[in-house]
């Protein structure tokens, strides 16, 4: 990472407002507001597993994934185990957001679901949140609804069913990727929940029994969505609801 902060791998300097926004917050902007931004925004693609930032490390870049890119924000414990606290996708932002671009940064962040972000400078993203109340005001809220969403995940590990988490996951995974099949090996997920591979595997066979996914070679399928939100624990709607309360401007529908 570059000792400025601006970002390494370029790509179209001059993003289209269609591509700006297909992140979902960036489309909450008004023109006015969008432009402060835009000097400074570029896209980026991002790999399956690439790292935006390490725990204790400065944060100087935020991204702002799109379609159905996904990144998971993660705990990392002194063995090394990551455990999932949140995921941002195209209806948010991560980097410097809940600190306001102080650092460093306490968890880490990779990508889950592969594609292209747009990133900007987390100190160019401050300082046009202070030129722009309207800006600061929707990022505010939307770093409110992150920590619901931590504050949520800690109450669900502690007390909700391997089962309903799982099912949780798919459910915050197929809002943003759609019925595009999740690449992603139980172990990882296993990994993510804090949970052995061995009982994932088999929370994933009871719901392919039951023809609520498909599952093979790193990839899971949903092929029943309302099966799977009766099997999910309340926490995928608590988030979702606060969400829309927070932040009715910003569409997160396809
Ligand atoms: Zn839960």
């Amino acid at each position: 990472m570059a000792d400025t902060g601006e970002p390494q791998t370029l790509c179209e300097p001059h993003a289209s407002r269609g591509e700006l926004i297909s992140n979902r917050l960036l489309g909450a902007l008004r023109p006015r507001e969008l432009e402060r931004l835009s000097p400074y925004l570029r896209k980026v693609d991002l790999a399956r597993d690439t790292m935006l930032f390490d725990c204790g490390e400065d944060v100087t870049l935020t991204h702002l994934p799109c379609h159905a890119t996904m990144v998971s924000l993660l705990v990392v414990s002194k063995e090394g185990q990551e455990v999932e606290v949140a995921n941002v996708g195209r209806e948010g932002a991560i980097g410097g957001i809940v600190s306001a671009g102080f650092k460093p940064a306490y968890g880490r962040a990779v990508v889950r679901v592969p594609g292209f972000a747009f990133c900007i400078p987390t100190a160019r993203l401050e300082d046009a949140k202070s030129q722009s109340p309207i800006l600061a005001d929707l990022f505010a809220r939307y770093a409110d609804v992150l920590l619901a969403q931590m504050m949520q995940s800690a109450a669900c590990n502690a007390l909700h069913g391997v089962e309903q988490r799982y099912c949780r996951w798919l459910l915050s995974t197929h809002d943003r990727a759609g019925d595009e099949p999740i690449r992603l090996t139980q172990e990882t997920l296993a990994q993510m929940m804090g949970v052995q591979r061995t009982t994932v595997t088999a929370v994933a066979r009871a719901l392919q029994d039951d023809g609520v996914i498909a599952t093979g070679r790193g990839r899971i399928e949903i092929l029943d969505r309302s099966a799977l939100e009766k099997r999910a624990c309340e926490c995928h709607d608590a988030v979702e609801h606060h969400f829309q309360r927070l932040l009715p401007e910003v569409d997160t529908t396809d």
